[in-house]
Formats: structure tokens, C-alpha cells, sequence
């Protein structure tokens, strides 16, 4: 099974600065980023976000609030037929030190003990900062960096979700 590891704020829906956060409650997709999802769902990739929520922790959104943005997430696309494999997050700020903020592997290792049918190999990881590519290339899968001006190493840079189609 290939996996493509997407980031969700700012790559898949619309992203804030932190303290704008605490009023949010309906997730804003991206433009054309519901097409894209359906492209890599078409070449044959199931799809797993993977987003660091340390706002959870740092009591700016609550986790009852994250979890109805998820909710309304995960609907909107079903409505659009699109289905997400799973979705993993870490709430922890980085003071906790967790082993699961990217750029550490802690969600893709959960992600591979759920699924132990994920050929990494074939997978692919895409956000829009440097903590996203910066797991991708720790990994050594196929990354691409949304919108990012510094991008280093094998990572491809794209300007939005949608461009990623062409190179999977
Ligand atoms: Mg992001
Ligand atoms: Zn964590």
C-alpha cells in the first residue's frame, strides 16, 4: 500500500496565525486542493495526515475544537467521495519534548504499526513548512514543499497542493 503523508493547515485547508486559531471552527479548504486529494487518490495512493496541534496543549484551541474541525474535515470530502485512511496528530508543544512533532517520525512510525502494509518506499510526504520536508528527507521518501523559498536536498518544490500530480 503507498501512502501519500499530507499535512493538513496550509497545504490541504486554509492556516492562521496561532492566536487566530481559538475562533475557528469550520475548516476553510484550499483552492483546488479538494481536485488534488482526488488525483492522488486516483494514482492509487491512500491518504494519511499527518499535523502537529500543539495549540491543543498550549490551550489556544481545545480538543473538543479540534476534533469538530476534524469532523467537519473528514465529511466534506467524503461529501466530495474522497476517503482519508487515517489521521494522526500531536498535540504536544515542544517544551513536552514528544518523539511525534514533525520533523520526528513518531506519527509515520504509528502510521506503519496500524498498517503494516505501507510500502514507504512508494510513499510520498507534502506540507507547506520546513518541519514537513524535513521529515521527508529523514525518511528518504519522495517530499514536496508547498510555497517554501529554502528548500534543500531531493525535495521538489511545489506552489500548491494540486502541482504535486504531475510528479506521482
Ligand atoms: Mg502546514
Ligand atoms: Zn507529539
Amino acid at each position: 500500500m503507498k501512502i501519500g503523508f499530507l499535512d493538513r493547515d496550509g497545504t490541504i485547508i486554509e492556516d492562521y496565525e496561532d492566536e487566530f486559531w481559538s475562533d475557528i471552527t469550520e475548516p476553510v479548504f484550499l483552492k483546488d486542493s479538494i481536485d488534488a486529494l482526488k488525483s492522488i487518490r486516483q494514482k492509487g495512493y491512500e491518504i494519511i495526515i499527518i499535523t502537529n496541534q500543539y495549540l491543543i496543549n498550549q490551550k489556544i484551541i481545545t480538543l473538543q475544537q479540534y476534533e469538530e474541525i476534524t469532523g467537519k474535515f473528514v465529511n466534506k470530502l467524503l461529501d466530495n467521495g474522497i476517503e482519508i485512511l487515517d489521521i494522526f496528530y500531536c498535540p504536544h508543544t515542544k517544551e513536552e519534548n514528544c518523539n511525534c512533532m514533525k520533523p520526528k517520525d513518531g506519527m509515520i512510525k504509528k502510521a506503519l504499526e496500524k498498517y503494516p502494509e505501507i510500502d514507504l518506499e512508494k510513499s510520498f510526504i507534502v506540507g507547506d513548512s520546513l518541519c514537513d520536508i524535513q521529515l521527508g528527507e529523514r525518511l528518504q521518501i519522495k517530499t514536496f514543499g508547498i510555497g517554501l523559498e529554502k528548500i534543500e536536498g531531493k525535495t521538489i518544490k511545489i506552489d500548491s497542493l494540486k502541482d504535486i500530480v504531475k510528479y506521482l
